[in-house]
């Protein structure tokens, strides 16, 4: 099964892509993950990719696109996966063509003021990626990371100018996307402003899964 997940930035679909993925078997695609691993290699495509994530702009479709092409046909993604952040602009979903055939799209909408909300109290571990949230999933111990006891951190495009800019590019490109779903008739809208549980409830409801 191939499922897209979309929504703004703290609305937490990765978080629910991960319960998802476990739920389906099907692994979880992060694009802003494999744009920052690239990004801290200290390679030259690295360094140019750093530039563009932390000026909160998308990084060019070519880039995204090589990166993706490779880790789609790893064989944890046998049975299928979830993408998380991609696509972003309608420009990726025609270039990527037949190579992602999702069934379906799901939207997590939360409004702007709860988004920057979230963003400005998330905390994440630069050494596994591992993310918190001072309030709702707060690290046993505080700024150290739960799973490789790392300094937890905030990252550069989760300081608030730049939250506003990433937002901005979101209702912009993102957004209408929504059409084009909706169109294919894959289109699911979940409310994300609920507590994790509820939003989960919610998701395997519509996706008629126990
Ligand atoms: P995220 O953690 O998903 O918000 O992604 C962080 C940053 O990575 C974004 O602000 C973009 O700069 C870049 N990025 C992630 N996914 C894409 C994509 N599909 N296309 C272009 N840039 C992306």
């Amino acid at each position: 099964m191939k499922i897209i997940i979309f929504g703004p930035q703290g609305s937490g679909k990765g978080t629910q892509a991960d319960i998802l993925a476990e739920r389906l078997n099907i692994c979880h695609i992060t694009m802003g993950d494999l744009l920052r691993t690239e990004a801290k290699s200290g390679s030259e495509l690295g360094q140019k990719i750093n530039g563009f994530i932390n000026d909160g702009q998308l990084v060019p479709d070519e880039i995204v696109l090589t990166l993706l092409k490779e880790r789609v046909i790893m064989s944890d993604c046998g049975l299928g996966y979830i993408l998380d952040g991609f696509p972003r602009n309608l420009d990726q979903i025609k270039l990527i063509g037949d190579v992602i055939k999702a069934e379906v799209a799901l939207e997590i909408w939360i409004s702007d003021e709860e988004a920057i909300r979230r963003i400005i109290d998330r905390r994440s571990c630069p050494k596994c990626g591992a993310v918190y949230h001072l309030k709702y999933h707060a690290p046993k111990t505080l700024g150290r990371c739960d799973k490789c006891q790392s300094e937890l951190m905030i990252r550069d495009d989760d300081k608030e100018e730049v939250i506003k800019k990433r937002l901005n590019v979101y209702h912009q490109q993102t957004e209408p996307l929504i059409k084009y779903y909706q169109d294919q008739g894959i289109y699911i809208k979940i409310n994300g402003m609920p507590s994790i549980p509820e939003v989960t409830k919610e998701i395997f409801a519509k996706l008629k899964l126990s």
